[in-house]
């Protein structure tokens, strides 16, 4: 099936699972039947339900559901529904509030019906939920700490919203439609299950060793993994990136996503360029050959792979950004390309040019034409100053450039600029590719 087909038939798949629980209400009939304000109520819980359900399928890493899309994609996707989710749950309970304050009993949950107490429990948690990850950094959640947050209070939070449902039973007590409702749940579950044990659970199985670090220029470390005891990643399109896991188990949710900084044709060998930025990357250039370490992967979409019918491919990188680039230009060279190549390469000074040798060799054995641009050069500097601007792209580009598919990777101020001026030089905007180090 052609992409196109897949990403149709997926949000066709997603648009019936949301509306699955609304079929569930609508089997156990209107209660009571006439009030019209009660029933749009019911409809509204019962969707945002069916969103918040299938949140945990978007990030379940499912990589048949991912790939059509791009995981970054899946993931923007994944905080907008949360949005509109907790938005049809708090309607639903306003709506109740506003008109049927009788039916609602109670706030005090010592005096409170159990099931009435529990779906006010889901919206604060599924609420929370919301707010602490749109605004993780104004509130200061260290990535990881937030991380167990928001696992904690979306699963309570759903669990409290399915006993809320199940114990009101007013929708789900007709025969047929509590298993319709259990099986849903326990698909929506399935999914948590299988990214938070199954996948650790396999990567366990499947563990990899580091056999090599090496120190680059600009506080980067590449590390080199090979698997132990098994065959390793079948294949990946270069570019690709995988979720990895250092000293620390699978199951503890602490594994980071890094570009594959090697070609695929180094198989079952892997290289990761990691630039230390932060608690974990800072740790990288500790770690000694002989530890252990996890993968899950490949995901993205970011490959030359993915666009054979270039007439040429224009990468642009800033900084650490590079990583997915070199992957596709070693693979390129490994394959002989003979597509024309060109790569700028944007960096503050020349000590943070990480890969400026590499990139230099890959440019004898490729179609490369490599433009270093550097925002703060020496003065015997002879190469592009400041950043990777459109003048710059134009001085280097072809006249026609309609056929040429970019890939931009690096600080988003840099990448969006790129993309404004390629588009301006006649690049269509379906010919450019971006990847972000970032979930937003
Ligand atoms: C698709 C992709 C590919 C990447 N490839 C590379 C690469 O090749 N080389 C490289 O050096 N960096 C890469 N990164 C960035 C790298 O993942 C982060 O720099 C790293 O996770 C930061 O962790 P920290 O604890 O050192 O920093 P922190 O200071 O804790 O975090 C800095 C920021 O990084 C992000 N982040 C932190 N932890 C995680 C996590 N576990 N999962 C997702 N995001 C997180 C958050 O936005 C956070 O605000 C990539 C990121 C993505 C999304």
């Amino acid at each position: 099936m052609g992409g196109r087909w897949r990403r149709a038939a997926w949000i066709a798949g997603y648009f019936a699972l949301v509306c699955a629980p609304v079929v569930v209400l609508l089997a156990g009939g209107l209660h009571p039947p006439g009030e019209r304000a009660w029933e749009f109520s019911m409809g509204l819980g019962f969707a945002g339900l069916g969103l918040f359900g299938l949140q945990f399928v978007l990030t379940a890493r499912f990589r048949r559901l991912t790939s059509p899309f791009g995981i970054d994609v899946v993931y923007l996707l994944h905080r907008y529904l949360a949005w509109i989710a907790i938005g049809l749950v708090a309607t639903h309970f306003a709506i109740l509030w506003l008109f049927y304050e009788d039916a609602l009993g109670v706030l005090d949950p010592r005096e409170a019906r159990w099931e009435l107490t529990s779906g006010r429990a889901a919206l604060l948690l599924l609420g929370a939920a919301v707010v602490t990850s749109q605004w993780r950094k104004r509130l200061r959640l260290e990535y990881g700490a937030w991380r167990y947050l928001h696992a904690g209070l979306a699963t309570t939070g759903f669990a409290a919203a399915v006993a809320h449902v199940l114990g009101v039973g007013t929708y789900t007590a007709l025969s047929g439609t509590t298993a319709v409702w259990v099986a849903l749940t326990a698909s929506w579950l399935g999914a948590i299950l299988w990214v938070r044990l199954v996948k650790p659970w396999r990567q366990v199985g499947a563990p990899y060793r580091v056999v090599d670090v090496r120190a680059r220029p600009g506080d980067v470390a590449t590390l080199v993994l090979e698997p132990q005891g098994h065959p390793g990643m079948r294949r990946f399109a270069p570019g690709q990136f995988a979720w990895l896991t250092l000293r620390s188990s699978p199951f503890l949710l602490r594994e980071h996503p890094f570009s594959i900084e090697s070609p695929p044709e180094e198989l079952p060998r892997m290289h990761f360029g990691i630039k230390a930025l932060g608690d974990f990357t800072g740790t990288v250039r500790d770690i000694t050959p002989g530890e252990i370490a996890y993968l899950d992967g490949p995901y993205g979409v970011f490959s030359v792979d993915a666009h054979p019918e270039a007439t040429g491919y224009v990468f642009i990188a800033g900084g650490i950004g590079v990583t997915p680039i070199l992957s596709m230009l070693r693979s390129l060279a490994e394959r002989g390309a003979t597509r024309p190549l060109w790569l700028f390469y944007g960096n503050a000074t020349i000590s943070e040019s990480s890969y400026r040798a590499e990139i230099d060799g890959l440019a004898a054995r490729l179609r490369l034409t490599v433009v270093h641009v550097l925002a703060d050069p020496p003065e015997s500097w002879s190469g592009e100053r400041g950043y990777v601007t459109r003048d710059i792209i134009e001085r280097h580009l072809p006249c026609s450039r309609e056929g040429l598919v970019c890939f931009l990777c690096g600080p988003t101020p840099m990448t969006e600029a790129a993309r404004a001026a390629l588009v301006d030089l006649g690049v269509p905007q379906s010919h450019i590719r971006t990847e972000v180090f970032e979930f937003v």
